[in-house]
């Protein structure tokens, strides 16, 4: 298979399952060293190994992305580690869905902590050796969520657009210095992500939404990622908008 990201180190944040698996995979294939971070470690470790299977270099990372220090030290380690952090995947986030009304405001926190503010501490951690080196990717891990708000999903829209309209300002404010920023907006993906959530009706409507069409599986998004970090340096993916065939 092609190689094009050879020479170059990504960190994948909620690689544990779902779609940061697949794209740590999917990086990996393609050539890259790459950091897995997520709570889960023992998952880490068996995605580690597979990685490592297939000859790559890996570096399984304990990370909490809500914790500020903890997003510094990730980025610190795997540049001592790997040699360097070319591409970084804000993949790690939940989906607490339902409605506004009687709604746990935990759920809201755990949301705009880690889907929000977890991604900004990634990216501040991340930028600031980009920009010096002149280059590199950072993949923001949105959603159609991000673009269209529904009833049922307020505060998960709101926390994918508060993404969308970061990943724009930020990639206003550094393209002219080499650093591209994209955002992946995927429908439906069959993962663990449904399975967090706390509203028992907001529960059943999604997984009903998932049951009734093909949805997608998470390497699928993974391609994507591949595709957009694959780019000559003079093109920027600045968005990658990606639903299931039967999905309105
Ligand atoms: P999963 O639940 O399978 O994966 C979520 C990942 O995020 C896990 O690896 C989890 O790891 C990690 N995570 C959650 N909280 C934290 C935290 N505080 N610190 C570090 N890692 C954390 O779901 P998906 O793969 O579907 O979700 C990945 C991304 O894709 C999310 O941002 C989601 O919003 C987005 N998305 C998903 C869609 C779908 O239909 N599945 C559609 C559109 C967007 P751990 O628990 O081990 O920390």
């Amino acid at each position: 298979a092609a190689q094009p990201l050879v020479d170059r180190v990504a960190l994948v944040t909620g690689a544990s399952s779902g779609i940061g698996e697949a794209t740590a995979l999917a990086l990996a294939g393609a050539g890259a060293s790459v950091a897995i971070g997520a709570r889960r470690t023992d998952r880490l470790e068996s995605l580690a190994g597979r990685l490592r299977e297939g000859g790559a270099r890996v570096l399984p990372l304990e990370l909490d992305v809500t914790d500020e220090q903890a997003c510094a030290d990730a980025v610190r380690r795997t540049r001592a580690e790997l040699g360097g952090l070319d591409v970084l995947v804000n993949n790690a986030g939940v989906m607490l869905l339902g409605t506004i009304a009687g709604a746990d405001p935990g759920d809201w926190r755990r949301m705009m902590d880690t889907n929000v503010l977890g991604l900004m501490y990634m990216t501040h951690a991340a930028l600031d050796g980009m920009v010096e080196q002149g280059s590199g990717d950072i993949v923001n891990m949105s959603s159609v969520a991000g673009r269209t708000a529904r009833k049922g999903a307020g505060v998960y829209n709101a926390s994918k657009w508060a993404v969308n309209a970061f990943s724009e300002s930020l990639r206003q404010e550094v393209t002219g210095r080499g650093v591209r920023v994209s955002l992946v907006e995927p429908g439906a993906v069959t993962t663990e992500l449904t399975s967090h959530i706390t509203q028992p009706e907001a529960k059943v409507a999604s997984e009903r939404m998932h049951a009734g069409m093909r949805a997608l599986e998470a390497d699928d998004i993974a391609r994507a990622v591949v595709y957009v970090v694959s780019q000559p340096a003079h093109v920027a993916v600045n968005e990658v908008l990606v639903r299931p065939t039967g999905q309105e």
